[in-house]
């Protein structure tokens, strides 16, 4: 790479962050980082009608949790701010006017009554070239009469003339060389009647004006392209362009089309990285992260969504993403979301993981359910043991709760009918010669030493002794529950057991 990389992922702050939103930052992030680059949070705020308070703290929670920290941001700006968008308001209209003295836009005064009637005339109005010489504008009016409604502040927009019988071409760095017939692009509005700039032409002088090198953005924004090409050269600085990558669509997992947050809602499963509360309705949308994911796995999970190293690994620390991310490597066609897999990801995470890191989470989960933690090695011993058990972070209390505390219900279905004094009498010695010192193994050969000269079969033992101790038929080696719960508690179980299987 011979020119500085500066990368920006620029999200709109109305909302919950989807999770195709954090791989395209992710996207730019790996970008950034595997050429020594920038990359830098902006702010896409120029639609006050879709602006949600508390969204740009929620983007930037989202990213932090990830790892995927910017460089440059509102939160910590660098030499080339503002990072949000409306705070450059004075400089949109300055090149909206610069793209109207050099004719490569107009003013436009229909009225929204105006249009709308348009709109209800031709089912499939485009305002645009066939169009744009029966409407309201300064290509229609006399300069007088263009002169006097600026004067007199009547409201107005500014767009794009898009040329005639032109083709935009240019070469995007996933889907190769891309075109597109300027007749059928429309001409879309740059300023509005607010004097914010609309996306295209905000997203245009903040690219340049963040000297951004390559833009990564989802596939949605293709057909915005062409737009965003002619105003780098309608403004004369079309040979500063970026280059452009359209990341390939996350796909519902069902059909086709984009994931949406209602496929998620349908189907069960999180599109938010994080919780997500509207402010207006108060209404909670779960995300990934208070799903129980961790975001190791959350953020290998989304790189691997359109890309991978070309080998069949599928399992990348951050780290190594950052080494071996490609540009070449992503995929044009569209990834199907999978959220059995996505689980999968965490799990292998889970099980990856040292006791020492998940036991924040864990304890923090357990906590939540009433589950109090005394001892932190105590803790650390019983993740190490059941992690293996769990897929997400809340499976944590279900396979650790009676570690913390005796059973309160028993699964004595399968133990009841063959239940006997032989039995219950096995169990006391058993209970009662409990040796602390000796390891799980040990502790096994015990027990089926002990069966043998009460003349009992140890397998039909050690069902009953799981469920005294657990209360139900899972978890992990019984001898290795014993051995953690030590001497004290287990006699105790055993003898609640006991009295339990008896009743
Ligand atoms: N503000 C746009 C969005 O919300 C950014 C598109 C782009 O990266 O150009 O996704």
């Amino acid at each position: 790479m011979n020119k500085e990389v500066r990368v920006r992922f620029a999200p709109s702050p109305t909302g919950g962050l989807h999770l195709g939103g954090v791989r395209t930052a992710l996207f730019n992030y790996l970008f950034a980082k595997k050429h020594n680059g920038t990359f830098i949070l902006r702010i896409e705020d120029t639609d006050q009608t879709r602006f949600v308070a508390g969204a740009e703290e929620y983007i930037v929670d989202c990213l932090n949790w990830c790892g995927i920290t910017p460089d440059e941001s509102p939160q910590q700006p660098g030499a080339f701010g503002p990072y949000r968008q409306s705070e450059r308001k004075p400089s949109y209209k300055q090149y909206a006017e610069q793209l109207i003295a050099s004719g490569y836009a107009y003013y436009a005064f229909d009225t929204p009554e105006e249009l709308s009637e348009k709109r209800n005339e031709q089912p499939n109005f485009l305002y645009g070239q066939k169009t744009r010489m029966q409407m309201r504008n300064s290509l229609t009016l006399t300069q007088n009469e263009v002169s006097e409604l600026l004067a007199q502040n009547v409201p107005h927009v500014v767009r794009i003339k898009m040329p005639t019988d032109e083709q935009v071409t240019f070469t995007d760095m996933i889907r190769g060389v891309v075109s597109f017939d300027t007749n059928l692009v429309d001409d879309k509005v740059l300023l509005k009647a607010d004097g914010m700039p609309t996306y295209h032409l905000a997203v245009v002088a903040d690219d340049k004006a963040m000297q951004i090198s390559h833009v990564f953005r989802g596939e949605e924004w293709l057909p915005s392209a062409p737009i965003h090409i002619l105003l780098w050269k309608y403004l004369g600085w079309g040979h500063e362009m970026p280059e452009w990558a359209h990341l390939p669509l996350i796909l519902k997992p069902d059909g086709n089309g984009k994931l949406s947050k209602r496929d998620g809602d349908r189907l069960g499963f999180p599109v938010y990285a994080m919780n997500w509360i509207d402010p207006k309705t108060g209404d909670l949308t779960k995300g990934f992260k208070e799903l129980g994911f961790l975001s190791e796995a959350f953020v290998n999970l989304l790189a691997l969504l359109g890309w991978n190293d070309g080998t069949d690994k599928e399992l990348f620390t951050l780290e190594e993403l950052k080494q071996a991310f490609s540009i070449d490597r992503i995929s044009k066609a569209g990834a199907k979301f999978d959220f059995e897999k996505a689980k999968w990801f965490n799990h292998e995470w889970i099980k990856a993981e040292s006791a020492e890191h998940l036991a924040p989470i864990v304890k923090n989960e357990l906590q939540k359910s009433d589950i109090k933690i005394t001892d932190e090695t105590f803790l650390l011993t019983v993740i190490d043991l059941i992690k293996d058990r769990c897929a997400l972070i809340p499976d944590f209390i279900a396979q650790s709760a009676y570690f913390f505390a005796p059973p309160t219900t028993y699964d004595s279905a399968a133990v009841k009918p063959k239940w006997n004094n032989e039995k219950a009498d096995f169990f006391h010695s058993f209970g009662a010669s409990l040796d602390p010192e000796l390891a799980a193994s040990e502790l096994e050969a015990q027990f089926k030493a002990l069966a043998e000269t009460k003349g009992l079969k140890a397998g039909e033992l050690m069902l009953p002794l799981r469920i005294m101790l657990v209360g139900g038929k899972f978890g992990p080696g019984v001898f290795d529950i014993v051995k953690l719960l030590g001497k004290k508690e287990t006699s105790n179980r055993i003898e609640r057991g006991i009295a339990e299987f008896n009743s």
